[in-house]
């Protein structure tokens, strides 16, 4: 991401940020601990945000200390911020056929799930993962065995955690690029661990799938539907698309600056069956204040 100006840095806003019916937010830095996040997720104009809990390219374990995490909910509180998202790190790969590698992306996820427990968040996001060296059936077995091995004994449904799988572009190896391959996850996991599904709409539109045209739209919902089933899928990711329908090139663009456009995103925010949903933009800041752009690009949509 570009160097963005801090929105910290800056005067808080004068009045609360306009709201709307739906629960709108950002991925959000977490710069200087990740308690800031809430504080900047609110000048931003939201009411839902996303973070990394650590460093997310890096394995270092990171450490969080009591206070931030108290600091953290009495901000979401202060500010109605909810739910708290967090997205797993990018190295985590679950169905990794490396034996050394898994284990290593097992105790990662498991300092994921930890973390987000102490931070009270509600959901976890994590990418199936790639299966390379291995078949598609024996990643989706794996991730699902991984998931369970890593939460194991943590307490998620005590602590109001759910883990999110979220579909992917289904690039080469990587698992996800069907909501069928999101469901076996989640077929597997259920029961032993609290599981549902994030849909990134970029993610969805170079996969293949027709979210663009209206009819298009209606059909790919009931195949979300028929499959994950839209009940178990309470945060979307919106992004808009630099690459072609089908392209499986994973490049966010802001809303309604890319292939999809934004009536897609109007439909999707207004469809009352997705009334219960969290609406998160991981769009890129290319200037300054893109990303209270995108936000009220969203927000702009609800009708
Ligand atoms: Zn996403
Ligand atoms: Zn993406």
């Amino acid at each position: 991401m570009a160097h963005a100006q801090d929105i910290l840095k800056s005067p808080p806003p004068r009045r609360p940020p306009k709201l709307t019916s739906r629960r709108i937010g950002i991925h959000t830095s977490s710069a200087g601990g990740v308690e800031n996040a809430a504080e900047r997720a609110y000048r931003l104009g939201c009411n839902t945000f996303q973070i990394f809990s650590s460093s997310p390219r890096q394995w270092a374990p990171y450490e969080l200390a009591r206070p931030q995490c108290e600091q953290m909910l009495r901000l979401r509180e202060k500010y109605d911020l909810k739910p708290l998202v967090i997205h797993t790190n990018y190295l985590v790969n679950l169905a990794s056929t490396t034996e050394t590698f898994l284990k290593k992306s097992i105790e990662a996820f498991r300092g994921e799930i930890e973390r987000a427990l102490m931070l009270c968040a509600d959901y976890l996001v994590l990418h199936p993962g790639s299966f390379k060296g291995a078949n598609r059936e024996k990643g989706l077995l794996q991730t699902a065995a991984a998931i369970s091995a890593a939460s194991h004994g943590l307490g998620l449904a005590k602590g109001g955690l759910m883990i999110l799988i979220e579909n992917t572009a289904g690039a080469e190896f990587s698992l996800g690029g069907s909501f069928e391959q999101v469901a076996e996850v989640i077929e597997h996991v259920r029961g032993q661990v609290p599981v549902g599904a994030c849909i990134d709409t970029c993610h969805t539109h170079v996969a293949g799938y027709d979210i663009v045209s209206e009819q298009g739209f209606l059909d790919t919902l009931a195949q979300l539907d028929a499959t994950i089933g839209l009940k178990n899928v309470p945060v979307w990711h919106c992004n808009d698309a630099k690459a072609a329908r089908g392209s499986k090139l994973d490049r966010h663009q802001h809303i309604g600056k890319g292939t999809i456009g934004l009536e897609p995103f109007r439909r999707l925010l207004n469809d009352p069956r997705l009334a219960h949903c969290a609406f998160i933009a991981e769009t890129p800041i290319d200037e300054p204040g893109d990303d209270r752009r995108n936000v009220a690009a969203l927000k702009k949509l609800v009708g």
